[in-house]
């Protein structure tokens, strides 16, 4: 909720107005002023006060809206400008991907190179340090970068989210974010990939206004997945809340990196759907080279059921989002799956949920990454810029 008025603290009321409005502008790219009024919650002469002190700024412009014949004064058209930009940071087991995107989660520029698995957090920051100074050139004159964000495969906890857990790249308790700000001299954030992964399809993609979300995705490194309850991401005491890659679904079965055996992540693995693979690809774009025959994947299909079971108990989404290799098992075993989300027998009690692939294609952790990189800049914008500019 917006406030407004005057007072002993109006400086923090402008400095959450502000942030309202382009917290507002960053969600839906392009507005006219008299929508953002009504989804402010603002008086008029407020919102036209605030983007007027966000343009000043640099963060915005506004443009007079197209001639029309509808009654009343058109309202001048907002969007964010292309010039500011959060670093959007993607790790796995086999690269690294650095992007820039805009407010609104256009991506301008992006880059990937190979890593080893077991690059250590202070390389990998070097790395991601390095390509944003080759990555100059490419981007806007003047362009001003407001923060980093990251996603990867594994828990990011500790109280400043600064230790990442991720067994796929050895990670164990790296403060990442923490070499990326002496890396690069931004303010950097760290989350979790399927946590990233699943807001941004929330904000952007296929799950837009949809409140109640869980999302899947399998990669080179394993199975990660996340769920939006009630419009909110669960995270819980050390961020696992949610996660299925380690409930058994074989009892006995293969040997996962957790120590157990039988966990869905050990048992539904890329290198299963993918033989061939590069595992780049497979998990970006799930096309090239051909997953095995449809009708040799009844195994994974039927154990991916099992977590899809799972998922539609825990957390009663009204869409589940097959992403990365995964969604390479829902082309091939849909009605399986589908089936699988039927765990009642009472029809009047059934489960109505939608299964689907994400909207955003390739670029969805990469968008949710850079997403968290604007975290300041949402959370104070003329003040961040001020002290960038400085
Ligand atoms: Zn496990």
């Amino acid at each position: 909720m917006a406030l407004s008025g005057g007072g002993a603290n109006s400086d923090d009321m402008r400095r959450h107005n502000l942030s309202t409005v382009l917290g507002i502008l960053h969600h839906n790219r392009r507005l006219s002023r008299t929508e953002i009024t009504h989804a402010s919650g603002l008086a008029r002469s407020s919102v036209k006060g605030l983007v007027a002190e966000l343009e000043r700024v640099g963060l915005c412009f506004e443009s007079e809206p197209e001639a029309n014949f509808k009654s009343g004064r058109p309202s001048p058209t907002v969007e964010p400008r292309d010039d500011v930009l959060s670093v959007g940071v993607s790790r796995d087991a086999r690269g690294l991907t650095v992007g820039f995107a805009t407010l609104g989660a256009t991506i301008v520029h992006q880059r990937w190179v190979p890593l080893e698995r077991a690059t250590t957090s202070m390389a990998t920051a070097d790395a991601v340090a390095a390509i944003i100074d080759e990555s100059r050139a490419a981007l806007p004159a003047d362009a001003l970068l407001v923060g980093i964000g990251a996603a990867v495969p594994g828990f990011v906890s500790g109280s400043e989210h600064n230790e990442v857990f991720a067994a796929s790249i050895s990670w164990d308790g790296e403060p990442f974010a923490e070499h990326l700000s002496a890396a690069t001299g931004l303010d950097a954030w760290v989350r979790f990939d399927a946590h990233l992964g699943v807001t941004a399809e929330s904000i952007w993609g296929a799950g837009k206004d949809r409140p109640n979300v869980y999302y899947l995705y399998g990669g080179p490194g394993g199975i990660g997945s996340a769920a939006i309850v009630n419009g909110r991401l669960l995270s819980g005491n050390v961020g696992m809340a949610s996660s299925l890659a380690h409930t058994i679904v074989k009892p006995g079965g293969r040997l996962c990196v957790c120590g157990s055996l039988g966990c869905f992540q050990a048992e539904v693995r890329l290198r299963d759907v993918f033989p061939q693979a590069d595992a780049r690809d497979a998990s970006r774009h799930g096309v090239t080279p051909p997953p095995v025959p449809a009708e040799d994947l009844r195994r994974e299909i039927a154990l991916t059921c099992l977590g899809v079971r799972a998922a539609v108990l825990a957390f009663d989404p009204e869409l589940i989002l097959f992403d990365g290799f995964l969604s390479t098992l829902l082309e091939a075993g849909r009605a399986d799956l589908e089936a699988a989300t039927t765990v009642s027998a009472m029809p009047r009690l059934s489960q109505q949920v939608t299964l689907g692939v994400p909207a955003l294609g390739s670029d969805r952790l990469l968008i949710g990454a850079a997403d968290l990189g604007f975290r300041g800049l949402l959370a104070d914008p003329v003040g961040l810029v001020a002290r960038l500019r400085d």
